[in-house]
């Protein structure tokens, strides 16, 4: 019955690609075979010395950094992280959590990493959204490398709120990103890997790492669906 149900579904709603909208084959799931091998892979992960690490060097202190696809205006990877982000499609994050997981398992550099921390949004934004569009690329990433997925430590802050606490002359530098930490001892002495779904300026991650960094002997690495280009 459900069988039956499912193909008339089908056959009047057709599955169709998260990244190119054409029509899904039978076998195919949420991404077309076209686009899989088409994803623009960076592979930075797999160079000691990449763009992203290299984009940090001098504003914050990393262990590894890497970027698992180039994002381009107009092109598949950002109708992708359009999906996921506006159309609730969290399968996105999974599919590219497994794709960087599946990398970064075998590489050493990243063997010590014991917790994978999303860049939070603020409370307010979370509800209206119904869901951080990092979790499951979070959560696929905890499970490749063996570590704890822990949201509840950075947090997001509303900016009103701290704004009245500062002078005039530190409100611009935290006009956009106000990031505090909670729970501090849940991650001392622990390697973490921020994850985020894209790097454009890094001032996000900058701004996240920084507030890390008051929690004693902690390393942190970075780790993105994307990087602009
Ligand atoms: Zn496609």
């Amino acid at each position: 019955m459900v069988k039956i149900l499912n193909y008339i579904v089908s056959a009047f709603f057709p599955a169709i690609c998260l990244g190119c909208s054409d029509k899904l084959l039978h076998q195919e799931q949420h991404i077309c075979t076209h686009c899989r091998h088409n994803l623009p892979f960076t592979s930075y992960h797999k160079h000691a010395q990449n763009p992203v690490l290299n984009s940090f060097y001098g504003r914050v202190l990393l262990q590894n950094a890497t970027a698992l696809l180039h994002y381009k205006k107009n092109g598949m990877v950002q109708q992708l992280l359009h999906q996921l982000k506006y159309k609730g499609q969290q399968e996105i994050g999974t599919i590219l959590g497994n794709l960087l997981g599946n990398d970064l398992k075998s590489e050493t550099s990243y063997e010590t990493i014991t917790h994978i921390i999303p860049v939070p949004l603020h409370k307010k934004r979370l509800q209206k959204r119904g869901y951080n569009q990092v979790t499951t690329f979070g959560q696929q990433l905890a499970t490749h490398l063996n570590a704890t997925y822990v949201d509840d430590v950075l947090v997001k802050v509303s900016n009103t709120k701290t704004q009245a606490f500062k002078k005039r002359t530190a409100r611009w530098m935290t006009a956009q990103h106000s990031f505090e930490i909670e729970n501090f001892g849940k991650l001392e002495n622990a390697h973490i890997l921020l994850v985020d779904d894209i790097i454009t300026t890094g001032a996000t991650l900058e701004a996240c790492a920084n507030a890390l960094k008051k929690i004693p002997n902690i390393k942190i690495s970075i780790a993105t669906m994307s990087i602009a280009s």
